[in-house]
């Protein structure tokens, strides 16, 4: 798509901090972090909302948000598990969709916001 932002990340015409990339996604960090660690894990395909999300993109949606712990993993934020709820670490997986989800990009992608709190304007 012409004129958007993450399409031109994802071909590489604008630079960005990548910290992930495969033939169907790229992940790289948030220019404006809301926390310690802020990465968006966005498909190359354009895909402008996740409303716009059919079942012809289930495996897509799932290997996004299976991308999301292991580069939380990979970045110091990963969610250490003790078989109960008194774990370590963690993170947020977000998808912002429409005016009123909040979502200023329309290119589909996946926030994953952690670290050590407190984050930007939460405990
Ligand atoms: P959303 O509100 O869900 O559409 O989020 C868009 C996110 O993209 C915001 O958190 C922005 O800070 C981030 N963003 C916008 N432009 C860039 C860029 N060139 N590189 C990295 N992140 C960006
Ligand atoms: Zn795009």
């Amino acid at each position: 798509m012409d004129n958007c932002i993450f399409c031109k990340i994802a071909s590489g015409q604008i630079p960005s901090k990548k910290v992930h990339e495969d033939e169907d996604l790229i992940a790289f960090h948030d220019i404006n972090p809301a926390a310690p660690v802020h990465v968006l894990i966005v498909p190359k395909q354009h895909i402008p909302t996740l409303a716009d999300c059919t079942e012809q993109h289930s495996a897509l949606l799932g290997k996004m948000m299976l991308l999301a712990p292991r580069l939380a993993q990979q970045l110091g934020c990963g969610y250490e598990a003790d078989g109960g709820d008194n774990g370590s670490g963690g993170f947020k997986t977000l998808f912002n969709t429409g005016p009123d989800g909040g979502q200023e990009v329309y290119h589909l992608h996946l926030h994953v916001i952690g670290g050590p709190r407190p984050w930007r304007g939460q405990r």
